[in-house]
Order: C-alpha cells, then structure tokens, then sequence
C-alpha cells in the first residue's frame, strides 16, 4: 500500500503544475480498493494465500 507516497507525489505533481503554469493535471488515485482482482489478492494475502490458491486452482480446473 503506497497512499501516502501517491498523495505526496500528486501533491508534489500539482504545486509544480501550479508554480510553473503547465496546464496538466497529476495523476487520478489508484482505486485498488474497487478493483475485485486487488480484493481478493489482499483476502489470498490475509488467509492463507497457498490454500486458497489452490483451491481456486482446483476450482477452475473442475
Ligand atoms: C519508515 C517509514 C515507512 C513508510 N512507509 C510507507 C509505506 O509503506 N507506504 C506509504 O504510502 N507511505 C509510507 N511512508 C510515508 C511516506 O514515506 C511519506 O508520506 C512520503 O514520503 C512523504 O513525501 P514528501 O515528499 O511529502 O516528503 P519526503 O519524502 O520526506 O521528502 C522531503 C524531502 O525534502 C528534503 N528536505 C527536507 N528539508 C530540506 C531542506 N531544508 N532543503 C532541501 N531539502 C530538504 C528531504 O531530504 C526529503 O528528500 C513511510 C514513512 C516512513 C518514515
């Protein structure tokens, strides 16, 4: 989890923007927390990775 380097880079990205009168925008937010792929990566991560993997694993091949 990056968050606090995100925001620091985009805040970073905007001042310099801002400062020098460049007409870009920094970045969108990364919204991993909506991506149900990076979800269930975390839940894998949290509980067990290796058996919930394989039985997914076995799952997908049934
Ligand atoms: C141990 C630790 C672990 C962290 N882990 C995470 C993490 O896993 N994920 C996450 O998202 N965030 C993490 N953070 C927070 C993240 O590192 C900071 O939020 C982010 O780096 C802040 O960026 P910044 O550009 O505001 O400041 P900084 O990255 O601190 O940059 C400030 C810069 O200004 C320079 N500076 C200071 N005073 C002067 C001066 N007088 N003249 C010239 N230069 C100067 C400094 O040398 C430094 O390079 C962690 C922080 C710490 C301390």
């Amino acid at each position: 989890m990056v968050f606090t380097v995100e925001y620091s880079i985009r805040s970073a990205q905007t001042a310099v923007y801002s400062l020098l009168g460049i007409h870009l925008k920094a970045p969108s937010v990364y919204k991993g927390n909506h991506d149900l792929r990076v979800l269930l990566r975390v839940f894998l991560t949290l509980h067990g990775k290796r058996e919930w993997e394989a039985l997914l694993e076995h799952s997908a091949s049934s």
